[in-house]
């Protein structure tokens, strides 16, 4: 803040401005009207001076005001067996207040005192209002709550004035609680005489509060409470001091039930401020019968106060996790000046604006009389993810099977030969690139699968602390054996505590090997149970269909024993196996349901992203109405394109999904962007601190975030003592101008993983060199990077790209299928050369050319700035806007 004058300061601080001057005067400040300025330093110097004047021996106090946190309220519990022998062991709760001792205490008296009698003063003018006028029932609430919130803060001062610990029931607290429903009903009807005595007895209370000699009057007063309270409760000895706990429900009930008796206990059971309220708002006294003279004395001037017809406004306060001094203030209701008055009670000097944290605020909260609770900045996110598994019942659910496998060893035959499909014959290099899940019916139950690009999409889920599979099929070809993935494959189900069950595959090969295997794998612990182990082995051949039988007989036995189960009739939720970006659908993710059906039309929370779900469709791409456990389902309608292994989940309300995405968006990009930093930061000090360890950056995007995950994966782990690999980024989409910013930015090579740069990222690349690589089979990128890093050489490329040609339009004709009208934008399209087909940027078909003409010739090639009919070979889904790469691959002699 900013400056004020005196006059404003004394306002703030609540004293007259004249005193205010003097005293600025005494502490050696110079102010000359009531309208000179004050800086900070001076006010904080002032209240240096005020305490110093106050106390001789207290140096620190003098100083500038520190900030000492301190715990404010304890709350524990005393267990003992119960006098009477009736109710057997009763608890008891003890609430420890301790104080701050740092402040002056005289400085604090002094001003309470002089608060104090400004509110016995208003309390008078009350009286006397009240007793002379009949005045409007809107006011005399007014009067009424001004009064209550005078008597909380006597409260306060009566607790501070003993200024140390001190473990004592409340009682005095939790009357003045338990009275206020009551108060508020009956504030209409009370005759003024008795709210004038009601009022007396405050004032009487009052006048011992002020001063500190009154102490042990004021315990006094006490302890007679709480034998009254204990005469209530039917405990002669009185050792049981049952008290107020707000946030232990079942003992309030108990407490209720001990206090009112069982009709009490009936009548409300869940509210015991009710149910004390309405025992006193009857006047039904015949609980007290037969009581000690002293106790029933004592229970009617409780009563009396009982009856007081004044409410204090008690606010629970939720604080998050900052909060400035004008924010507390609204919501405390209260002016800002109020909360800085407190603040400087506990010496500190805060202006309107300034932030308070969480701990300072909850003391302020505490010193005007009201409770507080602590807020996260995500709670509403934690609320959410608190209640996303409340109810719901359990049922069976089908395993979630993952295949793992070294490359080639049968794992997509496999899935291929149970679903009856090809999916084998689209894959670029015949590998899988994409997370593929589908569900199988066999006559004994569903099981789902998933075919997943490499070992590391797995774990890179796991690591996500997404658990999606139930149990893995090691797929190991008898014919090869033991390979360096199988074991991968091993480790990462072992770690992830998953049961392996073993398909050896190509049992139909005559080189076949099956007990080689079993053999090899016992070395990794896996040992087939007809060894004694427990793994079972199946011997398969994705070719023949032998053995597949058995092999999902053998899952099923397995998920059996498993008693797999998921709720049921809860909102959905799930895991993200798979998503891209489709310039048609926008954001599509496959999705894998773990409880809950989804269904078209639901409100889904995905990672940062999230939307209604427009579209639902099969593994097969059919529109369905809704997905159960355990089932795969691809989803459109998402904001954006989430994580593999993120969490989905179904939210009713979409103001909240879009908060918590909002929110975890703007946590994303902080660490995006400390990322960033961290990246370009190592890189320095890796040549700083050491000229000998190299760093190779890498920047990835790919087509899908499995395989930008894969990869990442897989280079990372190249790194040796002399080179790490660091993967700046893994993202999904094209290559863009800002891409290759970054690139360029953070000095990294760029991977291009089926998909390719735009034109302006284009002339980017090349106007700065920028190292970029495509690759469409993941081990290959793989096999270049682990050649670069051996010296850092720039490995032998394979692959060129020699044209690219633009589509403009489509011609359909029954005899040939599609024909593209294209223009060739860059180098030449050859006939005889491999081509791809991208859209936006992205690799979507991968194959040859049927024909290439220009006018009605066939012709071998086509030059830039030409146009041309191309005829796809296989493939008719060509669209305007597409582009067709035309490449040639060759080999280079591997240098040993
Ligand atoms: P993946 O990399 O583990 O997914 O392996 P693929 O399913 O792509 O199969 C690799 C090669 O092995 C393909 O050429 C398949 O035709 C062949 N293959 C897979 N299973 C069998 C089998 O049981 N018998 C024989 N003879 N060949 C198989
Ligand atoms: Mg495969």
């Amino acid at each position: 803040m900013s400056d004020v004058t005196v006059k404003q300061f004394a306002e703030i601080v609540g004293i007259p401005a004249d005193k205010l001057l003097s005293q600025l005067k005494e502490a050696g400040i110079s102010a000359e009207s009531e309208n000179s300025t004050i800086t900070d330093e001076e006010k904080t110097s002032l209240l240096g001076f005020l305490r110093a004047s106050h106390g001789k021996d207290d140096d620190e106090a003098a100083s500038a005001p520190k900030k000492i946190t301190l715990k404010r309220k304890t709350h524990s519990e005393i267990k003992m067996s119960s006098t009477s022998g009736q109710r057997g062991a009763r608890t008891v709760n003890v609430e420890v207040r301790k104080k701050r001792t740092y402040v002056k205490r005289t400085s604090i008296i002094d001003e309470e005192r002089k608060r104090l009698e400004d509110e016995a003063q208003k309390i008078k003018d009350a009286e006397e209002v009240q007793a002379a006028q009949d005045l409007a029932k809107a006011e005399v609430e007014e009067k009424q709550q001004e009064d209550v919130k005078a008597a909380a803060a006597l409260e306060i001062t009566s607790q501070e004035v003993e200024q140390q610990e001190q473990a004592k029931p409340a009682e005095t607290v939790s009357e003045e609680e338990v009275k206020q429903p009551e108060a508020i009903q009956q504030e209409v009807e009370p005759a003024v005489a008795e709210k004038v005595e009601a009022e007396d007895t405050k004032v009487e209370k009052d006048k011992k509060a002020k001063k500190p000699e009154a102490q042990p009057k004021e315990e006094l007063d006490e302890k007679q409470k709480i034998a009254a309270l204990e005469a209530e409760m039917g405990t002669a000895e009185g050792k049981d001091h049952a008290r107020k706990d707000d946030k232990k429900p079942k003992k309030a009930v108990k407490k209720a039930k001990a206090a009112g008796g069982k009709e009490f206990f009936e009548e409300a059971p869940s509210n015991k401020k009710r149910a004390k309220k309405k025992g006193a708002a009857s006047g039904d006294r015949s609980r007290f019968k037969g009581r000690s003279k002293q106790s029933a004395s004592i229970t009617s001037t409780l009563t009396q106060e009982f009856e007081k017809p004044t409410a204090p406004v008690l606010k629970e306060v939720h604080i998050p996790e900052t909060v400035s001094v004008a924010e507390l203030a609204k919501k405390l209701s209260v002016k800002a000046g109020e909360v800085i008055k407190e603040l400087m009670k506990m010496g500190i000097m805060a202006t309107i604006n300034q932030v308070l944290d969480q701990e300072t605020a909850g003391l302020v909260v505490e010193e005007m009389g009201h409770s507080y609770k602590f807020q996260s900045e995500n709670e509403v996110e934690e609320n959410v993810l608190r209640d996303a598994h409340i109810g719901g019942e359990e049922v069976a659910r089908p395993p979630v099977v993952t295949v793992m496998g070294h490359v080639d060893h049968g794992k997509t035959s496999l899935l291929d030969y149970i679903r009856n499909s090809r999916v084998t014959s689209g894959e670029a290099g015949g590998i899988t690139q994409h997370i593929g899940a589908y569900h199988v019916e066999t006559d004994k139950g569903v099981v789902s699968f998933i075919d997943t690009p490499g070992h590391a999409a797995f774990t890179a889920m796991r690591s996500r602390g997404s658990k999606i599979t139930d149990i893995v099929i090691l797929v190991v070809a008898a014919d090869d054996g033991v390979m360096p993935q199988t074991v991968e494959a091993i480790q990462h189900a072992k770690a992830a505590g998953v049961p392996i069950i073993v398909a050896v595959n190509k049992i139909d090969k005559p080189e076949a090997q099956p007990d080689k295997v079993k053999q090899a794998l016992s070395g990794y612990e896996i040992i087939p149970e007809d060894w004694g182990g427990e793994n079972m082995f199946v011997n398969v051949s994705a070719k023949t269909g032998d053995g597949i039988p058995d092999l999902l007989d053998a899952i099923l036995l397995q998920s059996e024993i498993m008693e797999l189960t998921a709720k049921k009739n809860i909102p959905a939720t799930g895991v993200v196996l798979e998503a891209s970006l489709d310039k048609g659908r926008g954001p599509v993710a496959t999705i894998l349901i773990q409880h809950g059906d989804l269904a078209k039309g639901d409100i889904i929370l995905s990672g940062k992203e999230f939307g209604r779900v427009r579209s639902l469709l099969d593994e097969d791409g059919k529109p369905v109405k809704n997905v159960g456990a355990s089932m795969p389902a691809v989803v459109l309608g998402l904001s954006g394109v989430p994580n593999a292994g993120d969490d989905v989940m179904v939210i009713q309300d979409e103001k909240k999904a879009r908060e918590i995405a909002l929110f975890r968006q703007g946590k994303y990009r902080d660490t995006k962007l400390a990322q960033q930093k961290a990246a370009k930061l190592d890189q320095f000090f890796s040549q700083m601190d050491d000229g000998e360890k190299a760093t190779l950056n890498v920047f990835i995007k790919s087509d899908v975030q499995g395989s930008a995950e894969a990869l990442q994966e897989s280079l990372k782990k190249l790194s040796t003592d002399e080179v790490t690999v660091n993967i700046v980024a893994a993202n999904v989409g094209g290559i863009n101008e800002s891409d290759v910013h970054l690139a360029i930015a953070s000095q990294s090579i760029l991977i291009g993983f089926n998909v390719r740069a735009d034109a302006t990222g284009r002339r980017l690349i090349e106007s700065e060199g920028v190292d970029i690589r495509y690759y469409s089979v993941i081990y290959d990128a793989i096999d270049d990077v682990r050649k670069a890093l051996s010296g850092l050489l720039s490995p032998e490329m394979k692959e060129n790209i020699i044209g690219l040609a633009e589509v403009r339009d489509v011609f359909r004709s029954s005899a040939i299928g599609a024909i593209a009208g294209c223009l060739v934008i860059e180098g030449n399209v050859k006939r005889s050369n491999p081509i791809r087909v991208l859209r936006d940027n992205i690799v979507i078909y991968e194959g040859e050319l049927e024909s290439l003409r220009r006018f009605k010739d066939d012709v071998n090639e086509v030059r830039s700035g030409t146009e041309c009919g191309i005829g796809v070979k296989n493939y008719n889904d060509v669209k305007v806007g597409d582009q067709i790469e035309c490449f040639e691959s060759y080999e280079v002699a591997r240098q040993l």
